[in-house]
């Protein structure tokens, strides 16, 4: 085995500092591989009970009416999730999409939309419009509310208590911090919140931004109130396998909201062919909870490598882990780039190539990406980013597989170490 690390270009100093951290860390390891066997228990028995079967991966073309693949696989994710319905679409492009379609489908003009957790995923400013965007929600005379968490990272109550308007209609809650500093929410968190917004106001809608989050713990939000969660296949649930594609679970009356503006009034869920990708969602859903879980040992082995080499790691080396983003702040922008190159040159697809920073559209700084992936822009397989502006911090996230993923840790520490960013190890 050392033969093929020294074929990488980890040296023996590497890689025998990345054995001790890893040794540290059986017992966490242990208990990811308890969440995995449970989370796998759990879409095992969906699929049975859903009597899956070959016949689920013939396909569909044209109006897909009734697809069996695509009726049954919305069944399975309804049950795996906590959830009456679901809408499960490679039609659905992206988590954004996703997003978007429920807070499209689930408001009319006049209602508001409250986020008690802080601004939202960036791309969701230009679907509900707080900046400017066209088609945006705003454009249709909905408005948005926004408490922030407080300095301590906890629930502004009584600033969302104030904030529940008469017309506030629905709550989105964002369950990975994304790119941002604060802290993940758990899914108790997500329980205690909606359990205070329900207490004040039944009527209001709870959404749960779902990215990141599947699969990490043994609940999902549905189980502890949401009436929805949405979520993107090319991160957490697809696998690693679907090619595209986001989904929705939760109350029928939702579920039925979204089909509508999916496809149209009057069709809902009965079309939309399944073009021959079904058979991907079913496998990828049946891979996510053991994918997830090297995600997370990948993500918690960095924090531990990178912490005791004075890098500060979001979350910190020992705390629990509710999404599968780690960040790393480098305060070089060497760090950063060695970080990005080193990640890329672990990659199955191609490590030949160096990623730059490069002046992306949308950005007001240059970014650096690294993602040697088989699914484009695919986000649980291993790939990290980071704009070059200070404190120069990488999010990576992913590793379809564990030992990849140590890889791909050990490449990157190998490059810091050659650019002389790190020295005692
Ligand atoms: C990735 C992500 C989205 C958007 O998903 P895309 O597939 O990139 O459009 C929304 N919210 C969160 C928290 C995410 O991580």
């Amino acid at each position: 085995m050392e033969g093929f690390y020294h074929k990488f270009g980890i040296s023996d100093r590497i890689l025998a500092y990345g054995e001790r951290i890893e040794e540290g860390l059986r017992e966490r390891f242990a208990q990811i591989d308890k969440i995995v066997e449970h989370n796998q228990l759990k879409v095992v028995s969906a699929m049975q009970e859903h009597r899956v079967s070959q016949a689920c991966f013939q396909g569909s073309s044209g109006y897909g009416y009734d697809d069996l693949g695509r009726d049954t696989l919305e069944k399975v994710y309804a049950t795996c999730f906590c959830g009456e319905d679901a809408l499960v679409r490679p039609q659905i492009t992206c988590g954004t999409h996703a997003l978007a379609l429920a807070l499209q489908s689930l408001v009319r003009p006049g209602d508001e939309i409250l986020s008690p957790v802080g601004k939202p995923y960036d791309t969701l400013e230009e679907v509900i419009g707080i900046r400017p965007s066209r088609g945006s929600l705003a454009e249709y005379g909905v408005t948005y509310a926004q408490v922030d968490l407080k300095e301590n990272g906890s629930f502004d109550l009584e600033g969302i208590r104030k904030a529940l308007h008469p017309q506030t209609r629905l709550v989105t809650i964002q369950r990975s911090k994304g790119y941002d500093s604060r802290p993940t929410l758990s899914v108790e968190a997500i329980g205690t919140l909606i359990a205070f917004i329900k207490g004040l106001r039944p009527d209001v809608l709870c959404m749960v931004d779902n990215c990141y989050g599947e699969f990490v713990e043994e609940r999902e939000p549905l189980e502890v109130g949401a009436d929805l969660i949405v979520g993107s296949l090319i991160k957490n649930p697809g696998g690693g396998l679907a090619p595209s594609g986001g989904y929705l679970v939760g109350k029928k009356e939702c579920i039925a909201e979204a089909a509508c503006r999916l496809t149209s009034p009057g069709l809902g869920k009965e079309v939309g062919a399944g073009l021959g990708v079904l058979p991907a969602f079913y496998q990828g859903l049946f891979l996510a909870p053991s994918v997830v879980g090297s995600a997370l040992k990948t993500a918690i082995f960095a924090a531990n490598l990178l912490e005791p080499l004075g890098f500060d790691v979001l979350p910190d080396s020992k705390e629990p882990r509710h999404d599968i983003i780690q960040a790393v702040t480098f305060r070089r922008p060497e760090g950063l780039i060695a970080f990005c190159q080193g990640i890329q040159a672990a990659a199955p697809v191609d490590s030949f190539v160096t990623p730059e920073p490069w002046d992306m559209p949308g950005y007001d700084s240059k970014v650096i990406m690294a993602a040697g992936a088989f699914v484009q822009g695919s986000s649980i397989e291993l790939s990290a980013d980071g704009p070059l502006r200070p404190p120069y911090t990488a999010f990576f996230q992913g590793g379809l597989t564990w030992a990849h993923g140590k890889l791909g840790m050990l490449m990157a520490l190998q490059k810091l170490y050659d650019a002389h960013l790190v020295s005692d190890l």
